[in-house]
């Protein structure tokens, strides 16, 4: 995987113009700092609120994790406990979602982001 792969660099939560600077201003999973974006990017500048409200339309890539979760979880249910009963099965999920939704959020907004804004070579230094 090329090191300036839009895919590597979602994971990595960089910025989407210069793949060098941090998004967040802190871990997914740090609670005090859970979901904030940075003003801007450190590397290249880059505004990441590309206008008011601009992440507001990652709630439906959030929705779309999510699915993809409950999917990916009833597959791997269906394969391996295959008798596992229902309210244990959603129960699980649940469970399953509350613990990710730190990350599922951020990979929403990373996501986002890097829908609309591409790699620009020319921010290398
Ligand atoms: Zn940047």
């Amino acid at each position: 995987m090329s090191r300036n792969s839009k895919l590597l660099n979602i994971v990595r939560m960089r910025c989407p113009k210069c793949h060098q600077g941090t998004f967040f201003e802190g871990h997914p999973y740090q609670l005090t700092r859970i979901g904030l974006v940075k003003v801007s990017c450190s590397h290249c500048g880059l505004k990441y609120e590309l206008e008011p409200g601009f992440f507001q339309g990652s709630y439906y890539v959030s929705y779309a994790l999510a699915v993809a979760l409950f999917v990916a979880l009833w597959i791997l249910k269906s394969l391996f406990l295959p008798n596992l009963n229902y309210l244990t099965t959603l129960i699980s999920m649940v469970i399953a979602l509350l613990v990710l939704a730190p990350l599922l959020f951020a990979f929403s907004k990373v996501i986002w982001i890097h829908l609309f804004v591409h790699y620009d070579s020319s921010t290398q230094k």
